[in-house]
């Protein structure tokens, strides 16, 4: 019976495959188009467990674009601030309903069908609400299937859950305690690298600054799965070589953003950009050029404009080495500057278009001015400023 419901699910994914490319735009889809069409199903039904399996196994294959998933998918459950996409965990979004039915029972709701509710499972529930249970009224002594499923898990979140006013929870709160009781999980970026404060990192990297096309490569960057070639020898992959695409270094990720010579003339022009409009000494870390760990910086304009010149570069830095390694394609650093300030360019055009006047030179001002409805550039976005970094 299910199966028609399956198959409706994976015709609504396969759509949605080529259209999306980021991460947050495929959780989206998710969320909204592709569990609405079996998550009407569990309102009144069990679902067979291979089929919630096959479900979320999908889910991750469109997350990621291959059946490998270099992150735990304890970590993709949470929500952005927490280093997660919010990928549906569809075994406890269908708890968290079966859990909702059971509170609304619980908590006196007034509707038809809590009769025949209070005749399946009254008996089983007087403990919690003793008004469920009644000599005057029948109650059966059989329990359906889809009720015997919603007693098990009520069951063990009564042993799970450590307070008393559980039952005014909605779906959504008993779906976020589900996925991270107590929040204990604590993501294996936090471990690695208890320096970084990573709630401050996924903000900046999900804030309005970063353009949905960069966004991919500092989600991955900050949880340390970009493909670089150190990663994919340690992880063994088919003729994978550590040596870096640009030297005869290991190419980490640390290497390639931040210490290679190809790519320190753009991280020199980074710099030399965020410090024409800073007053504070900042040099080239990983802190910022590795993990988007920018914070206190004087105001959230600068911090806006930083986050876009931090997170194009690195977008830049990594398409860039895609080129040259996969479509053999000759580029010297200098290309990488100029494709830079391209964007850069492109950015302040477009916020130009999109921006009030006055915000606009609030995040902009620094480096262009406007006349007659057109934008001049400053001196500062003329490449051959950055020559001399060569
Ligand atoms: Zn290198």
């Amino acid at each position: 019976m299910f199966n028609e419901s399956y198959i409706n699910f994976s015709n609504t994914l396969n759509l949605w495959c080529n259209k999306c490319k980021s991460f947050k735009g495929k959780s989206s889809v998710l969320n909204t188009y592709v569990l609405s069409k079996i998550l009407y199903f569990v309102q009144c039904q069990t679902i067979p467990s291979h089929y919630i399996n096959m479900i979320q196994k999908s889910c991750f294959k469109f997350i990621w674009g291959s059946v490998y998933e270099p992150i735990a998918r304890k970590t993709l459950f949470l929500d952005f601030t927490l280093g997660g996409l919010r990928v549906p965990n569809v075994q406890q979004r269908i708890n968290a309903f079966y859990l909702s039915h059971l509170f609304k029972l619980l908590n006196d709701y007034k509707s038809p069908w809590v009769y025949f509710t209070r005749y399946w499972i009254g008996m089983q529930l007087r403990k919690f609400n003793p008004s469920l249970h009644s000599n005057s009224e029948p109650h059966s002594e059989f329990v359906p299937s889809f009720y015997v499923e919603c007693l098990r898990v009520f069951r063990k979140f009564i042993k799970d859950v450590q307070t008393e006013n559980f039952k005014q929870w909605s779906v959504k709160e008993i779906y976020t305690f589900l996925i991270n009781p107590n929040n204990e999980y604590i993501p294996k970026c936090n471990k690695e690298f208890p320096l970084i404060d990573f709630k401050n990192t996924f903000r900046n990297i999900f804030s309005m600054a970063v353009d949905p096309v960069c966004r991919n490569t500092c989600f991955r960057l900050a949880h340390s799965v970009v493909y670089v070639n150190k990663y994919l020898y340690d992880k063994k992959f088919n003729h994978a070589k550590k040596k870096c695409t640009f030297c005869n270094c290991d190419e980490t990720a640390q290497h390639l953003f931040i210490d290679c010579l190809f790519t320190s003339p753009l991280n020199k022009t980074v710099l030399y950009l965020i410090d024409i409009l800073t007053i504070e000494n900042i040099n080239i870390n990983p802190k910022w050029f590795q993990f988007f760990d920018v914070k206190n910086v004087g105001s959230i304009e600068l911090k806006y404009v930083y986050l876009i010149f931090l997170s194009e570069s690195r977008h830049i830095i990594w398409t860039c080495r895609n080129s040259v390694k996969h479509e053999k394609i000759l580029l010297s650093p200098l290309d990488l500057i100029i494709k830079f300030i391209n964007r850069i360019k492109y950015r302040i055009t477009l916020d130009f278009h999109r921006l009030t006047q006055d915000f606009f030179y609030l995040y902009w001002g620094g480096l262009c001015h406007t006349t007659n409805e057109n934008i001049v550039f400053h001196r500062e976005l003329d490449y051959q400023n950055y020559l001399t970094y060569l």
